[in-house]
């Protein structure tokens, strides 16, 4: 596998380790302990893995940081939907 495979399945991972807790059983990393979805490698280990794999620890972290803050943003985004589904069930109904 070329760097840039291994990079892009590090980060698909590390996507998927970042999902909300409320969706996955929380047990601790296997590597530094903090809480991570299934007890797998948590997503900050893993970015060390790629910031590594890649030679650049920076930037590794600054995808990290956007990919979190997406993340959150998407969550705020669907609780907005909620509201809204939950607002017109009670008028429309
Ligand atoms: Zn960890």
């Amino acid at each position: 596998m070329s760097v840039s495979e291994q990079a892009t399945a590090l980060m698909v991972k590390i996507v998927y380790q970042l999902r909300p807790p409320a969706t996955t059983t929380m047990a601790p990393c296997f590597r530094c302990s903090s809480p991570s979805p299934g007890g797998q490698v948590c997503a900050s280990c893993l970015d060390d893995d790629l910031g590594g794999l890649i030679r650049n620890r920076g930037a590794a972290m600054r995808w990290l940081t956007s990919v979190k803050q997406a993340t959150k943003d998407e969550q705020t985004v669907l609780s907005y939907a909620r509201k809204v589904e939950a607002e017109s069930g009670l008028k429309s109904r």
